[in-house]
C-alpha cells in the first residue's frame, strides 16, 4: 500500500513536539480551564480534572450530542485510517500494515453506540418503575500496544456512548500514535460541540501513571487491556475494574471438518495483523483420523510446513525464559513478536514466498509454542487420539483464561461438548476466530473483551451503572 510517509512524520513530530517530548504540558491552551488541550497531558490529576470537567459539560448535553460526538470518532477512525494504521505501524513495529488499517476500520463500523442503551420496565398494580443506565464518570483506561487506536476508539465509542469521560494510560510503545488519534478526535469534537478532553490522554505513560490512575479519587471505574501482569494489578485494585486479559485460543479440528475451510479459516484468523489478536488462533489439535489430511490443506490454502528440526530452530528462535525460580517461565521471543512469517523463516534459514502469511508445523503438547501466548505467526499443530482427546489438550493449553475456543466440526455433539468443557467467552464454529467479533461473523466488536471479570465483548452497557426509577400507584395506563 503506497502511503506519504513524509506527510506522516511530520504530523507525529508536530504531536510530539506539541505534548513536548520532555514531558513539558502544552504551552498554551486555549479558552478556559482545559479547553484547546485537546485531551493530551503529562500530568495524571490535571487529566483527571478535566476529564471530570468534561464529564459534568457532556452530562448536560442531549444523547443525539452524544450520536454526534461518536460520529467524528467513527468518521476520523475511518476516513484517516490508512494514514493513522500506517503511524501505529511505524511506531509500535509489530503485525502487519494492511491489518492494522483495517482494525481501525472496523473499530470505527462496528463499535456499538448509543444505541445499544436499553431501559427496562416493571409495570403492575403499583404503578411504573423505569431501570435506566447511567454512566460511571470518569473511566480509567490502560491499553496495549497490540492495538493502541483501535482499542482506544472502541473504548471511546463505548463510554461516551454511555455519557462516560476517559483517562487513558496508553502503552508507551504505542503511546504517539495514541496521542495523534485523541487529539485529532477532541478536536472534531471541539470545533464541532464546543466540549472538550472527553478523552483524555497521558502522553508520556509510565506504571506510576498507570497507578496514580488506579488509585485516582476522581476516576470511578477502570478499564483494563493487556496481558497477565496489568490484569492482576487491576484485580487488586480497591475500585471495580472491567479486565480483558490475556488469552491463549486453542482450535479443535475432528474428522467431520471440511478440512480446506478449517486450514483457511486458521489462516485468516491466525495469520491476522501477525498474530497479534488475543482472540487468534495459537494452538491446533487434530484427530490423528484426519491428522495429515489437514496438514496438506494447510499447505493448500498456502500456510508453510516447518519440518522437525526447522520446528526446533523455530522454538529455539521464537520463545525466550524469563524470571527466576518459580517465577521461571517461557515467553515469545521479542525480536520475532508480531513479524511477518518471511521474517520467522529467515530467523531459521529457511526461505518462503513474500505471500505466504503463516507458518505451521507439528510438535507434541509439551512445545513451548503451545502453552505460550506466542504473539506470531507459527502455530504448532498437536496429533490427538480423539476427540475428546483433542478436547483435553485444548483445555489444558488454555489455562483456564477462559477467553477464546475454535471448532472445526460437523458434529453438533462435538461441538456442545467443547463448548462445555472450555467455558470461554468466545467460541467459534467453522470460521476464523475474527468472525467472533463480527468479522464474517454476525455481532458488533470491541478490542476489549472482558473475560476474567466475564463482561464479555465490551458495549456502551458494560460502562454503566443501573438506577432505578420508581413512581408509585401511578403512571401505568392500562387500569385495573
Ligand atoms: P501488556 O500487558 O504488556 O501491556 C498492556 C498495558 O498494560 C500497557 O499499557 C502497559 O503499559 C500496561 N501495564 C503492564 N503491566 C502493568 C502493571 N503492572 N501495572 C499497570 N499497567 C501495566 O500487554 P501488550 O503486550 O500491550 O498486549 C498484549 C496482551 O494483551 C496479550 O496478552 C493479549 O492477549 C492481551 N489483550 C487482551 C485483549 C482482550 O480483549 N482480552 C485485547 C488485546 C490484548
Amino acid at each position: 500500500m503506497q502511503v506519504d510517509e513524509t506527510l506522516i512524520r511530520s504530523v507525529v513530530e508536530q504531536v510530539i513536539s506539541r505534548i513536548g517530548g520532555n514531558g513539558a504540558a502544552l504551552a498554551s491552551p486555549v479558552g478556559t480551564g482545559y479547553q484547546g488541550r485537546f485531551g493530551l497531558f503529562t500530568d495524571v490529576d490535571q487529566a483527571v480534572a478535566a476529564a471530570n470537567e468534561a464529564f459534568d459539560r457532556l452530562s448536560r448535553m442531549t444523547l443525539d450530542d452524544r450520536r454526534r460526538i461518536i460520529g467524528h470518532i467513527r468518521r476520523i477512525a475511518i476516513e484517516q485510517r490508512v494514514e493513522l494504521g500506517t503511524m501505529e505501524m511505524e511506531e509500535t513495529k509489530v503485525g502487519r500494515l494492511d491489518h492494522k488499517i483495517d482494525k481501525l476500520q472496523v473499530a470505527g463500523e462496528r463499535s456499538p453506540g448509543v444505541e445499544f442503551l436499553r431501559s427496562e420496565v416493571f409495570s403492575g398494580d403499583h404503578g411504573l418503575t423505569v431501570i435506566e443506565r447511567g454512566p460511571f464518570g470518569v473511566i480509567g483506561a490502560i491499553t496495549p500496544v497490540t492495538h493502541s487506536l483501535p482499542t482506544i476508539t472502541c473504548n471511546a465509542i463505548n463510554m461516551i456512548a454511555s455519557g462516560n469521560t476517559l483517562v487513558i494510560n496508553p502503552h508507551p510503545s504505542g503511546r504517539r500514535v495514541a496521542a495523534e488519534g485523541v487529539r485529532r478526535f477532541n478536536e472534531a469534537i471541539y470545533r464541532d460541540l464546543g466540549i472538550d478532553n472527553l478523552i483524555c490522554l497521558i502522553a508520556e505513560p509510565t506504571l506510576e501513571s498507570a497507578n496514580q490512575i488506579f488509585k485516582h479519587r476522581d476516576i470511578h471505574l477502570l478499564c483494563v487491556t493487556g496481558g497477565p501482569g496489568v490484569a492482576r494489578a487491576a484485580m487488586q485494585q480497591a475500585k471495580r475494574a472491567v479486565v480483558a486479559g490475556p488469552g491463549n485460543p486453542p482450535v479443535v479440528v475432528d474428522e467431520t471438518a471440511d478440512l480446506d475451510r478449517a486450514a483457511r479459516s486458521i489462516i485468516a484468523g491466525a495469520a491476522f495483523d501477525n498474530n497479534l489478536l488475543c482472540i487468534g488462533e495459537k494452538q491446533v489439535f487434530v484427530v490423528e483420523q484426519v491428522f495429515d489430511a489437514m496438514m496438506d490443506a494447510m499447505q493448500r490454502a498456502g500456510a508453510a510446513r516447518l519440518c522437525s528440526s526447522e520446528v526446533d530452530a523455530m522454538t529455539k528462535a521464537g520463545i525466550a525464559t524469563v524470571g527466576e525460580g518459580a517465577d521461571r517461565h517461557d515467553v515469545p521471543a521479542k525480536e520475532l513478536l508480531g513479524k511477518d512469517a518471511k521474517v520467522l523463516a529467515q530467523a531459521i534459514g529457511k526461505k518462503v514466498p513474500d505471500t505466504c502469511e503463516l507458518l505451521y508445523g507439528e510438535t507434541d503438547e509439551s512445545n513451548p509454542f503451545v502453552p505460550v501466548e506466542q504473539m506470531m505467526p507459527f502455530v504448532p499443530f498437536v496429533r490427538a487420539r480423539d476427540v475428546d482427546d483433542a478436547i483435553e489438550k485444548a483445555h489444558r493449553s488454555e489455562h483456564g483464561f477462559r477467553h477464546t475456543a475454535v471448532i472445526h466440526s460437523h458434529d453438533v455433539v462435538n461441538m456442545t461438548k467443547m463448548g462445555r468443557r472450555m467455558d470461554t467467552t468466545l467460541f467459534v464454529k467453522n470460521g476464523p476466530s475474527v468472525a467472533g467479533l463480527g468479522l464474517g461473523g454476525e455481532g458488533y466488536a470491541s478490542f476489549s473483551i472482558a473475560t476474567p471479570t466475564g463482561e464479555g465483548v465490551t458495549t456502551p452497557l458494560t460502562f454503566t451503572r443501573e438506577r432505578r426509577c420508581t413512581m408509585v400507584d401511578s403512571l401505568r395506563i392500562l387500569g385495573k
